[in-house]
């Protein structure tokens, strides 16, 4: 065996390893499978035995020219040399000096001439301080520790850590963790190719350094996505706890939330609304049973699956049909009914010739009670085989009723307009809103904005109800409003409707419709037909002296009250054959008639005028009674008269003190007498200027003694000048 000096040059077979950088002073494996490598190895063994080992800059590179490799490399010593199956050889080598080359020989075999690297400092220099004034190595080896133990790619036994330990000297100490290190090929190259062992031991210690850093962040990091993890891994495990509960309890809950979704499936409702419902569904499922929040959710599911969404009656649009409906179900009433036949006839039309959009505008019946307003709703919707459904806005003054309170309120629920879709049960219902002139609003909130939303077709495909929070569909909806006058109605509102106005019956009407609808029907009803048969007679004096109205509600419970009775009777005593209920028989059940035909004042009279007004029973004579006191010239008013009535009263007594010549009065007449007027039945109140000519006439009929004929009645407003104006509203 030849030993070399340190610094001499050698010449030695050269064996290239892709990635496997081999330290001085440790053992290593190293496999060798290149027919280039073989030959040298196969030279070595020949020889004495020693390799430099060169590591390839490229590892990929199969067979490396001098350029792919670096120039400072390891010589070693061949320990042993075993065969694997496969034909490769494992080498045992032992590291012994660093070597740079000087020159490569290529033919046969990869040599090169090296020259070996004297380590600068080197020896037992264990005393070198790093920074801090701590020994170096003693900071190296701390770091080392460390690193191993937070390394999870490094496995070392306690017997090579502590073999580690007791090295002593500064280079060995970095050339062994270089080894055990988990570094790039580059980096421990540097270590390698460092001969200054304090600047190696440096180097090590900048490179553990770096990695310490990295495992902490890592460590941080991983920390972090644990936490993440756990947090999932706890709701999961929680969920089926609960689900597991939950079957103990019995699988009402989960049956409870499979049948809400079956439901919903079925109902098929729009996009966002089954989203929505879903989203509720699992949250009731997370929700005790018993909860009073899981009941405020059952509520609202119940809303939406109760809500029609997609169900809709089969439209039939024939107008002779409807005229048909219409004339069975009603007397009279011709223009009305022809002007909602008119209304359908439009839409019949454009539906037909596929023009317009297909939505129903809005009819408004104005009338006074018991007309038949409802009534005729409810026949356009049979003829047009669409449900039904009736809305009275009557006393509605809080824009929540119509649209309903949010869910934070305890026990809200949707507004009126949800809860008639919901009775209705289908999309395209015929919806009358009944009394929209009885509305009115305060500090909550003015209802009429919310029902011009509801009945305007550019905005009532997406109502949202305060309850539902989501967009509800009304385009398909036919709304019907009916008012007793049009003063009521917000102005706004008055604009989108087609006004249909009905006056009221005649006596004759009434008598017609009591005789060939009510009684009827209240016979059958009170289980009286073929015993009982009400006389013309009587009915006439029903409808003159007991009912003062413009529609035939009162006449209706008049017809209903004899019924009643005489079922009593039957009962009582039966009897055999139809029985009549004659003029007498009737005063005998309905007692005292209220308005006996009016005996009024007929006769002429001084200081009693007949003005006519109109109320919502229909037209009445308004009787005005003027006196003249002896007195100071003092004007009363009274009897409930409006500002606008007061005014025209004042106009009035103006034209008669102007003109108290032509009516053969002293011109002082007014200075001398106080002048009372009072319009009768004083409880109630009036208002208008109509009363203006019944004023002025009863008070110079007061002044000047002249009686008044009493068979005649008087309306309209009398201007300064004595003008009487026409009046409105006839
Ligand atoms: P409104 O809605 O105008 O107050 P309703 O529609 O409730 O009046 O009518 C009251 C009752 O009088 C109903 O039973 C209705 O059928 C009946 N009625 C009203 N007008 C007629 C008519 N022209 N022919 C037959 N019945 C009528």
């Amino acid at each position: 065996m030849v030993v070399f000096n340190r610094g001499m040059s050698a010449d030695v077979p050269v064996i290239a390893l892709r990635t496997q950088v081999v330290l001085p002073r440790t053992l290593e494996n190293v496999d060798v499978g290149r027919p280039k490598s073989k030959r040298a190895l196969e030279e070595a063994q020949a020889g004495d035995q020693r390799v430099l080992l060169l590591v390839q800059r490229d590892p990929k590179v199969d067979d490396p020219t001098p350029e792919d490799l670096y120039e400072v490399g390891t010589l070693c010593h061949i320990k042993q040399v075993i065969r694997l199956p496969d034909d490769t050889l494992q080498v045992l080598v032992e590291g012994r000096e660093r070597a740079a080359v000087e020159s490569f020989e290529f033919e046969p075999t990869l040599r090169a001439s090296v020259r070996i690297i004297q380590e600068i400092g080197s020896g037992s220099d264990a005393t070198i301080k790093g920074e801090g004034g701590d020994l170096l190595a003693d900071q190296v080896k701390s770091a080392f520790s460390d690193y191993v133990q937070q390394n999870k790619h490094l496995r070392l036994d306690s017997f090579h850590l502590e073999n580690l330990k007791g090295l002593r000297e500064a280079g060995p100490l970095a050339d062994v963790i270089t080894k055990y290190a988990t570094w790039e090929v580059a980096d421990k190259q540097a270590i390698l190719e460092e001969a200054d062992v304090q600047r190696r031991l440096e180097r090590v210690l900048g490179l553990l350094g770096r990695d310490l850093e990295r495992f902490d962040t890592e460590k941080q990091i991983s920390a972090r996505v644990k936490q993440q993890m756990d947090a999932n891994q706890r709701e999961y495990y929680l969920r089926e706890q609960m689900k597991a509960i939950q079957k103990e309890l019995g699988a009402d809950e989960a049956s409870e939330a499979a049948d809400l979704r079956e439901r919903l499936e079925k109902k098929a409702p729009p996009e966002a609304v089954r989203d929505r419902a879903l989203k509720e569904i699992d949250r009731l499922e997370r929700m005790a049973s018993g909860s009073p929040e899981a009941t405020v959710v059952r509520t609202y599911l119940d809303v939406i699956l109760e809500l029609p969404w997609n169900e809709r009656d089969e439209e039939l649009l024939d107008i002779g049909h409807t005229r048909r409906v219409l004339d069975d179900d009603h007397h009279a009433l011709e223009e009305p009914k022809a002007r909602i036949v008119e209304f359908l006839a439009v839409k019949q039309l454009t539906r037909q010739r596929g023009v317009g959009d297909g939505r129903s505008p809005i009819l408004c019946l104005v009338g006074p009670p018991g007309v038949g307003k409802t009534s005729l709703g409810k026949s356009i919707a049979r003829s047009m085989n669409r449900s039904f459904v009736r809305m009275s806005l009557g006393g509605v003054r809080d824009e929540a009723e119509i649209r309903g309170h949010r869910r934070t309120y305890i026990g809200s629920l949707p507004g009126r307009i949800l809860q008639g879709m919901k009775t209705a049960g289908t999309v395209n219902p015929i919806f009358l809103l009944d009394e929209i002139d009885k509305m009115t609003s305060d500090f909550r909130g003015d209802p009429s904005s919310a029902l011009l939303e509801v009945l305007d077709p550019e905005q009532n495909d997406t109502f949202t109800d305060h309850y539902l929070e989501l967009p509800y569909d009304l385009r398909n909806v036919m709304f019907i409003t009916t008012a007793n006058s049009l003063h009521g109605i917000p102005k706004p509102l008055l604009d989108r409707m087609e006004v249909i106005q009905i006056a009221g019956y005649t006596v004759a009407e009434k008598l017609e419709i009591a005789k060939r609808y009510r009684v009827p029907l209240q016979v059958h009803d009170h289980g009286l037909e073929g015993l009982l048969t009400v006389a013309e007679e009587s009915l006439r004096r029903v409808v003159t002296e007991y009912t003062r109205e413009a529609g035939v509600r009162e006449l209706d419970r008049l017809i209903a009250k004899l019924a009643r009775k005489e079922a009593k009777a039957y009962l009582d005593a039966p009897w055999e054959r139809p029985r009549e209920v004659d003029p007498d028989r009737a005063r005998e059940l309905l007692g005292v008639p209220p308005f006996s035909e009016p005996a009024t004042e007929k006769q002429p009279q001084i200081g009693l005028a007949h003005g006519l007004a109109w109320t919502s029973v229909g037209g009445v004579t308004l009787d005005i009674e003027a006196v003249a006191l002896p007195g100071k010239g003092k004007l009363s008013l009274t009897g409930q008269l409006g500002e606008v009535m007061k005014e025209s009263a004042q106009a009035a007594i103006a034209y008669v003190r102007k003109n108290a010549e032509t009516f053969g009065l002293p011109l002082d007449f007014l200075e001398k007498h106080d002048l009372h007027v009072h319009a009768l039945e004083g409880a109630v109140p009036k208002d208008g200027p109509s009363a203006g000519i019944a004023i002025a006439s009863a008070v110079v009929s007061a002044l000047t003694g002249r009686p008044l004929r009493g068979d005649i009645a008087m309306t309209g407003e009398i201007t300064l000048r004595g003008r009487v104006l026409a009046i409105g509203g006839v």
